[in-house]
């Protein structure tokens, strides 16, 4: 199989993990996200767990380079980099990185999806998932946080990605599979 590199771009709520989830099954890539990796550290309370918790908690960027040699770490043991990127990159400069480090394991972006959800549906998701999951970014101030983060560091990749042709934008309104769906449609 030949390597393929996917991102899911968008919001905090607009859906990128369930999304991920299912289109990794179905197209037998790897899902990566550095969301549960992180929160995955932080409840080993490894090392980079310690380090990262206070950004999770307030919904701020954790370091590029953390970041960075979290995904490396991932990928570098991969015969064939076959991934689903979900939550990375997040910034310009991870962009960057991204890219030196796929051409080091000789692969290149396929494609990028950015799900786009009005900020109002968003907002309720978001306080929907807190109440259902718990999860302790969930709560409003930090929600607003993760919104003012998305627009300021990680839009810019929009146009990153737009301006190398890489750009499928997909309404992420509606009902999962519909949603999954409208992305497959997007990527053929
Ligand atoms: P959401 O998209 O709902 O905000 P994630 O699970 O993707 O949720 O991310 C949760 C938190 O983890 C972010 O608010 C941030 O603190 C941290 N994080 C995740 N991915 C990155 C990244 N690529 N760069 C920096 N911080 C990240």
């Amino acid at each position: 199989m030949a390597s393929e590199v996917l991102l899911l771009i968008g919001p905090a709520g607009a859906g990128k993990g369930t999304q991920a989830d299912a289109l990794a099954a179905r197209k037998r890539l790897t899902k990566l996200s550095t969301g549960d990796m992180l929160r995955s550290h932080v409840a080993r309370g490894s090392q980079l767990g310690v380090a990262a918790k206070s950004y999770v908690d307030a919904g701020d960027l954790v370091p590029d380079d953390l970041i960075v040699d979290m995904v490396r770490d991932q990928v570098s043991g991969m015969e064939e980099v076959r991934v689903l990127l979900d939550g990375f990159p997040r910034t310009p400069a991870q962009a960057e990185a991204l890219d030196a480090m796929l051409a080091e394991f000789q692969a290149r972006m396929t494609a990028v999806v950015l799900l786009e959800v009005p900020e109002e549906e968003l907002v309720q998701r978001l306080l929907q998932r807190a109440r259902d999951e718990g999860r302790s970014d969930d709560n409003e101030e930090t929600i607003r946080n993760r919104m003012e983060v998305y627009r300021t560091s990680t839009r810019p990749l929009i146009d990153f990605y737009r301006d190398r042709g890489l750009l499928h934008a997909v309404d992420g309104v509606g009902e999962v599979d519909a949603v999954t769906k409208r992305i497959e449609g997007a990527l053929v």
